[in-house]
């Protein structure tokens, strides 16, 4: 039995094998219906992308191809302003309704500066909040955060759901050790891309020509 969806935001920018694994894991671990890819245009809290938000769709289009129950959602490209997540669970919520299970999945690092983002404590009126967190490392979540916790059922591992949203999940993955910016960095220098991300998208990197100028200082 399969049940809920799963969301995943980012950048990808571009995509690549953390992003998928992590897709593939949180599918099967939760047994979501779908784990929706959504791009953000303009995140309220980092420099803008460096590709264009039709390639960063393009590009996750054909990773996500042969993958089943993994789809791309573009509802961030199409709204006025930064991409606030609680926005985005909303408009999800809307289109679902009151009783299909969502879960935001995110990453631990992530999770620690919740509290900085837009709306925060109501995100969780729309989502579980779920936590991927590497075994063995120690979470260091702030004491407004730990407090805002406690009258919140957290679970530990993946368990069925009796409820559409409201609980925070940690679920422990092993991380594939790559990421957007050390994607942009290799094809900078030339270097290849292989293990980090899949041909597809290698390919369309390759036919547009993305990556190779406008280094910014910080990813030097
Ligand atoms: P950048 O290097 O440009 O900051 P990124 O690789 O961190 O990008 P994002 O698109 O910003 O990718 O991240 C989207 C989500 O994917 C975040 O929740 C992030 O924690 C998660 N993520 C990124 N890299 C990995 C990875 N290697 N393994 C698991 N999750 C990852």
């Amino acid at each position: 039995m399969t049940s809920g969806i799963a969301v995943l935001g980012g950048t990808f920018d571009p995509v690549h094998y953390g992003h998928l694994r992590s897709a593939v894991a949180v599918r099967d671990a939760l047994l979501a219906k779908e784990v929706r890819m959504i791009p953000s245009l303009s995140p309220p809290h980092r420099d803008p992308p460096e590709s264009s938000a039709d390639h960063r769709v393009a590009m996750l289009k054909a990773a996500v191809e042969d993958e089943p129950g993994i789809v791309v959602d573009d509802r961030e490209l199409y709204r006025d302003g930064p991409s606030y997540t609680v926005d985005t669970l909303r408009s999800l919520r809307s289109e679902v309704g009151t009783d299909t299970t969502i879960y935001f999945v995110m990453g631990a690092d992530a999770f620690c500066t919740l509290d900085q983002w837009y709306r925060w404590q109501e995100i969780i009126e729309q989502a579980h909040i779920v936590v991927l967190k590497r075994p063995g490392f120690l979470l260091g979540i702030p004491d407004e955060m730990q407090s805002w916790m406690n009258d919140k059922t957290v679970v530990s591992g993946a368990s069925p759901s009796d409820s559409p949203h409201g609980n925070v999940i940690f679920l422990e993955l092993e991380q594939v050790p790559v990421s957007s910016t050390l994607v942009r960095r290799a094809i900078h220098q030339g270097s290849s891309t292989e293990e980090m991300l899949p041909a597809a998208v290698i390919q369309y990197i390759r036919c547009n020509s993305l990556y190779e100028q406008g280094f910014s200082n910080a990813e030097r």
